[in-house]
């Protein structure tokens, strides 16, 4: 039996209460929906910077009201302390999500980052010590490796940040490493790599690239890529995120509790796109010939990022599912049907098999 599996039997056989920040966000959606499935008590905090009741709502539908009724949201500030203290009572493990998280935005907006992604987390940790909370988990980034140029990311070697969005996650890792040792805060940073699935926001200028580019093929539009289309990522699913989490909730705490959260395998965008165009195209004729536009690279982008996931196979247990060409279909599946269920026009040539199937 796998760690995770075993983590989750534990978990319904003794149910702890969480608080998960950035609750309506699409890490943080995904947390609460399998809290709440394994029969745990979630407070959930969101201020919709860029989450949404949407996603809050699709989640309580989805498990039921008996589940639902073990959920509490509280609509605030993690940059205020009144709010964090309110959130935090009778709180046994903080699962950290909220923040800015956009590499161009941050570039464009360095003082909010620094202020929510940063602020915002110092009053956790103090907030914490006084609620008596064992755990906080929070969610850290691969952009810390910044212009380190090794081919496979380990957790030991980093390189200089290349963006603010980058400055903040590693500011926040020091100051985890910092109450651990100064106030005795008991905290795990997860440096997620390229997170993908359903409910990941697709629009705006600062989207991420996969829910991009499945509605841009859904609707016919033209999908771009920033570079020549070499440049590789490591994409993974928010299961396995979500697998991550709740494995370093209870893991053992070292010195050195920072773990890449990854799939270990490398997907250059051409051969995402191919993945995508093929997965579209029994939803949206059109996707089928679809053909990529090559835009100038963005700043603060890097080139390849693949993690060694070894240290948390190791220190947590972590075992990633394998497959992302079907981890990316029912991403696909998701927003076909999420475009259809919307007021949104139908985009043309939708295949009418979809259209009877999510219809309702
Ligand atoms: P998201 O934008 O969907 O979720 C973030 C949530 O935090 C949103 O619901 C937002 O409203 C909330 N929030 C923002 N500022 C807040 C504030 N001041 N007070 C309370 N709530 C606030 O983003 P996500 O992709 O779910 O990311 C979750 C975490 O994972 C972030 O910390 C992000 O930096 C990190 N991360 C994500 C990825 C990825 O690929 N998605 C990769 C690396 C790290």
């Amino acid at each position: 039996m796998g760690h995770y599996h075993e983590e989750c039997l534990r978990l319904r056989a003794e149910p702890r209460r969480f608080l998960v920040t950035g609750v309506a966000g699409f890490i943080g959606s995904h947390l609460l929906e399998t809290l709440l499935r394994l029969e745990q008590n979630v407070v959930g905090l969101d201020n919709f910077a860029t989450g949404s009741r949407e996603n809050l709502s699709e989640v309580l539908d989805k498990v039921g009201p008996k589940a639902a009724s073990r959920f509490r949201f509280v609509k605030g500030d993690i940059r205020e302390p009144s709010v964090c203290r309110d959130a935090m009572t009778g709180v046994q493990v903080i699962l950290h999500q909220a923040a800015l998280a956009s590499v161009p935005r941050s570039i464009e907006e360095p003082m909010t980052f620094h202020s929510v992604n940063v602020d915002g987390f110092l009053n956790l940790l103090l907030g914490a010590r006084s609620a008596g909370i064992q755990r906080i988990v929070y969610a850290s980034s691969s952009a810390v490796y910044g212009d380190d140029l090794s081919s496979e990311k380990t957790e030991d070697r980093i390189g200089r940040p290349l963006s603010p969005y980058a400055a903040t996650k590693l500011i926040d890792e020091i100051y985890a490493g910092t109450f651990r040792r100064s106030h005795g805060i008991s905290s795990v940073g997860l440096r997620y790599f390229n997170v993908f699935g359903p409910r990941q926001d697709p629009t705006g200028p600062y989207a991420a690239v996969i829910p991009r580019w499945i509605e841009q093929l859904l609707c016919n539009e033209q999908c771009v890529a920033f570079g020549d289309g070499t440049a590789s990522r490591d994409f993974c699913s928010v299961d396995d995120v979500v697998q991550a989490n709740l494995l370093a909730s209870r893991a053992p705490e070292h010195d050195d509790s920072v773990f890449n959260v990854g799939s270990g395998t490398r997907t250059t965008l051409l051969e995402l796109f191919e993945l995508i165009r093929d997965g579209v195209a029994p939803h949206q004729l059109s996707a089928g010939n679809a053909a990529l536009r090559f835009d100038p690279p963005r700043a603060g982008d890097i080139q390849h990022s693949l993690a060694s996931i070894a240290h948390a196979r190791e220190g947590l247990g972590y075992e990633p599912s394998a497959d992302l060409a079907l981890e990316i279909s029912e991403t696909i599946a998701w927003h076909a049907s999420r475009m259809l269920r919307s007021s949104r026009a139908a985009p043309q040539g939708i295949a009418p098999t979809l259209r009877s199937e999510h219809v309702t």
